[in-house]
């Protein structure tokens, strides 16, 4: 990678904050709200390998979107927009680990692949190679790191026992039926998003915690095809493996997202833990992303957030940026709120957005208050975060989106 490409320009930082959204295509509206996100593109929506219906980017780098999405990742990264961190040594857990992902990754592609030869089922076969992309992420890691690759050339054999028996079960269980097959393949995602999660807890590798973090929102995308067609099938998705609420947070992508963070002269991104949660409310209910909001109730924006837990204590500037696109036009418009409740125009450049509330001290949970009002008819889409002194900036990787009408 070269270092003089590595500058995010607008339109790509722009592109990351607003991309993600386009990945949810949220399925469970609550409130009786319509999806907007496929209705309002006019018949102009785009089916990704997944057969999720995505709108159509309006800007002009949706190749890009389109490989960050097949290797599931809201913020991930492409040879154009990103940079790769600095190697930092690897301790020998972290090393356990790794290993021990690679083949968990190869379990799932192995799953995947012996599913779909006995089923047919696309979804198998289009998970599948995103499976594989994910052991070849881990695999260029254990290179650059000279480790040993504990994955075997065979489909079904591994290396660790543990693995082996998990993926004997699975076959078998998935053998029975279609549904028990869909139902193996939604238990493999949980396991591998509490692997996940465990991995990135344990380590504070960038590297490692930004590949995991990518194979997680993979994973993410996987546990919702899965369960989307286990419901097109007329069946209820119980939980298997992971605690209720976090599934449910899953399956609703609005409620709750990891955040991106991007360096201060923009042209890197950074690892972050953080958190955000949005609130998109009238007197009817709270809504999610792809509501419909009518447009003589009075709406109520925030977001709630947690920090990365080594910004806890930190002063920094509150952020919310927003684009609109009025009703019956193409003219979208950026925003920025500032400290007196008014939104100017915004260029688009991070270090150009004023701060909505300045040297704030982080506390673990915080809120930023957006917007109480009327809105005008059109589509919004909203991002918010926290600007550190050095010049950091850590925002919601799912920005809110929504219209008025
Ligand atoms: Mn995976
Ligand atoms: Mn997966």
């Amino acid at each position: 990678m070269k270092r003089s490409q590595e500058i995010l320009t607008l339109s790509a930082a722009i592109a990351i904050l607003f991309a993600s959204s386009a990945w949810a295509a949220p399925q469970q509206m609550g409130n009786g709200a319509k999806n907007s996100q496929n209705r309002s593109l006019a018949g102009t929506c785009i089916t990704d390998d997944e057969n999720t219906c995505l709108p159509q980017s309006r800007w002009d780098n949706s190749r890009n979107w389109r490989n960050n999405y097949q290797q599931g990742s809201q913020a991930n990264c492409t040879d154009e927009n990103c940079s790769s961190l600095e190697l930092v040594e690897i301790t020998e857990a972290e090393a356990i680990t790794l290993a021990f992902m690679r083949e968990e990754e190869k379990m799932a592609r192995d799953v995947y692949l012996t599913l779909y030869a006995a089923w047919q089922t696309p979804l198998f076969a289009n998970i599948s190679k995103a499976e594989q992309q994910h052991m070849d992420q881990i695999k260029t890691l254990l290179d650059s790191y000279g480790l040993p690759d504990p994955a075997l050339e065979e489909v079904g054999v591994f290396n660790n026992s543990e693995i082996q028996a998990l993926y004997d079960s699975l076959i078998e269980r998935g053998s029975t039926s279609q549904i028990e097959a869909l139902q193996v393949g939604a238990l493999v995602e949980e396991v591998d998003i509490a692997d996940l999660e465990k991995a990135i807890a344990e380590t504070e590798n960038p590297a490692l915690e930004r590949m995991y973090t990518n194979l997680m929102n993979g994973s993410y995308n996987h546990l919702r095809s899965f369960v989307r067609n286990i419901e097109y099938l007329d069946y209820t998705y119980q939980v298997q493996y992971l605690p209720q609420e976090t599934v449910d947070n899953i399956l609703n992508p609005a409620t709750v997202s990891r955040g991106i963070g991007i360096n201060s002269n923009s042209s890197k991104m950074v690892a972050t833990s953080s958190q955000f949660r949005p609130l998109i409310q009238n007197r009817n209910g709270r809504y999610n992303n792809g509501a419909v909001l009518a447009k003589d109730n009075e709406v109520t924006l925030g977001t709630s957030f947690q920090p990365d837990n080594s910004h806890v204590g930190q002063n920094a500037d509150l952020l919310t940026m927003a684009t609109f696109t009025p009703a019956d036009s193409n003219n979208q418009g950026m925003y920025m709120r500032d400290k007196t409740g008014n939104w100017q125009q915004w260029d688009g450049d991070l270090n150009n957005a004023v701060a909505s509330q300045t040297q704030q001290r982080l506390n673990t949970n915080q809120d930023i208050d957006i917007y109480q009002g009327l809105l005008p008819a059109g589509r919004y889409q909203i991002s918010t975060g926290y600007r550190l002194q050095d010049g950091t900036s850590i925002l919601n990787g799912q920005p809110m989106d929504f219209s008025v009408e």
